[in-house]
């Protein structure tokens, strides 16, 4: 329902207020702001509301209360995504420009990394770019694994697709020169989004968002804070231009130059393939952010040499997938090993455990590298990742297998690496359902939220004969756990059996 006149004023002069008590908008700026966001929801007046501290104001609950009177008002479309764009519309309206933005950031980073990030995530999330409210209806536990505690997190965040505007996409004709032509095009910045029935296709309102230009590697970058953060800190570098992704030197560089720029937060890469890949491969970017994840906490079990780089400390980790820690304090010398490695995973093949480096000329080998800084080293964590797929494993060998797609199908990225699953929402009904049939005896085939868990939920319940209603939503919580533990395993290329230890060492002995 669209606010009357009196609650409208309330509303916007305490979303000013707040933006003012922040530090989005200067006390003097007021008045001009309170009209910009009148205007950005298709409103002549009234006049502004005296109103508190609004320092708590509930940004989500304001901005969708707004919104509806854009809609009212014939300026936003009567949809989901309508309203989103209409809320972005008027914190675009609230927050600095870019340029002011940029040069505040550089300010601070030149005293100090950390006050600098605070302060650009801070804004970020104040911006309401970052959506603070969104990500704590994420559900997220830990799971204690022989792996270490894994940590899980139900995706609760990003918004369900509004029916009319799939209907609508599916009307609209597709074009050849779409702007922007990625969501991880610097060109984003300040976009005023559209519809999914417009000719281009739908793309997300981003008035607020606000880029930090870097240089890495002599080029120009990007970074930004994540909308949808899985993590604390959740930021992406992206490359100015729009370019496929890549795992080579260069990309590796840039990731020791990230972590120069800023030492407290880590920096990784998803693989340049599909299947071990993240989700985007079209644009060049990479995933960081102030997070210890599972993976940077796992014990070495073996250290080995490369003969040419003595000076750099090559470890194996206790790790799902088989991961090979490079630490050296010297950046030369550690990015020298890490290509070292890459080149002589790129073209490794051991037929024996199913490690192909290409099929009729299609590479399937790379890595998933991650840096991050420990004191004066520079630690670098190289994934080795192989896409090939088979007649058993049509989805890819080293991929989640078909036996755990009821919870988990989607490639196992980066952020996955590292040890923490990104799990859909419709596991949360799913999982009730499997808790009441198990707890009521009744049958798992016959539900259709539970019918795709019915074999996995029967060896849960045999593994906990004496199931009880107390400790039923925790047990399946670690079983879901133990699964992500298990499809990190399918990822691996060399398995923790004696066949996959011996071909890891005949593999590292051609380092
Ligand atoms: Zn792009």
């Amino acid at each position: 329902m669209a606010l009357d006149g009196s609650a409208l004023a309330h509303t916007v002069s305490s979303l000013v207020s707040y933006a003012v008590g922040c530090g989005l908008v200067d006390a003097a700026d007021e008045a001009w702001a309170y009209n910009a966001v009148l205007e950005s929801v298709g409103a002549t007046g009234p006049a502004p509301a005296a109103v508190g501290d609004a320092s708590d104001l509930d940004l989500e609950a304001t901005l969708a209360s707004l919104a509806e009177v854009a809609v009212a008002n014939g300026v936003a479309d009567d949809t989901g995504t309508g309203r989103d764009r209409a809320a972005m519309r008027i914190m675009g309206r609230l927050t600095p420009r870019p340029s002011d933005v940029a040069a505040r950031f550089h300010d601070l980073e030149a005293a100090s990394p950390v006050s600098a990030t605070d302060w650009f995530y801070k804004l970020s999330c104040d911006a309401g770019y970052v959506r603070r409210a969104a990500i704590a209806r994420n559900i997220r536990w830990t799971t204690p694994t022989r792996w270490g505690d894994l940590e899980i997190t139900i995706n609760l965040s990003k918004p369900e697709k509004d029916p009319r505007d799939i209907a609508a996409a599916g009307a609209a004709a597709s074009t050849d020169e779409v702007y922007p032509a990625c969501q991880l095009c610097m060109s984003n910045e300040g976009y005023p989004g559209r519809a999914a029935a417009d000719v281009a296709g739908a793309h997300p309102a981003r008035q607020n968002l606000r880029i930090i230009p870097l240089e890495l590697e002599g080029e120009r970058w990007g970074l930004q804070y994540s909308p949808y953060a899985y993590f604390d800190e959740h930021c992406i570098a992206m490359s100015a231009e729009h370019r496929p992704m890549h795992v080579d030197r260069t990309s590796m560089s840039c990731l020791l130059d990230l972590v120069d720029l800023f030492p407290h937060y880590l920096f990784g890469s998803n693989a340049d393939l599909p299947i071990v890949g993240g989700s985007i491969l079209s644009h060049d970017h990479f995933q960081g952010g102030r997070h210890v994840f599972p993976m940077m906490r796992a014990a070495s079990c073996e250290t080995f040499a490369m003969g040419e780089h003595p000076d750099v400390s090559c470890e194996v980790l206790v790790w799902p997938l088989s991961v090979l820690r490079l630490t050296s304090p010297d950046r030369t010398h550690v990015l020298d090993a890490a290509t070292h490695v890459l080149t002589c995973w790129r073209s490794y093949s051991d037929a024996s455990v199913g490690v192909l480096a290409e099929t009729c000329g299609v590479p399937h080998n790379t890595c998933t590298p991650i840096v991050h800084r420990d004191g004066d080293d520079y630690v670098v964590d190289l994934a080795l990742r192989c896409n090939v797929t088979s007649d058993e494993n049509p989805l890819g060998v080293f991929h989640p297998h078909a036996r755990w797609h009821h919870i988990k199908k989607e490639n196992i990225g980066l952020i996955e690496v590292m040890g923490l699953a990104i799990l859909p929402p419709r596991l949360v009904g799913e999982l009730d359902a499997v808790r009441v049939h198990l707890l009521d005896g009744t049958s798992l085939d016959d539900d259709p939220l539970s019918a795709s868990h019915a074999p996995w939920a029967r060896e849960v319940a045999e593994r906990h004969p004496d199931l009880t209603a107390d400790v039923a939503d925790q047990v399946l919580k670690d079983e879901v756990g133990a699964v992500f533990g298990h499809v990190l395993e399918d990822a691996g290329v060399f398995k923790w059996d004696d066949e996959g230890r011996a071909a890891l060492e005949r593999f590292l002995a051609t380092l």
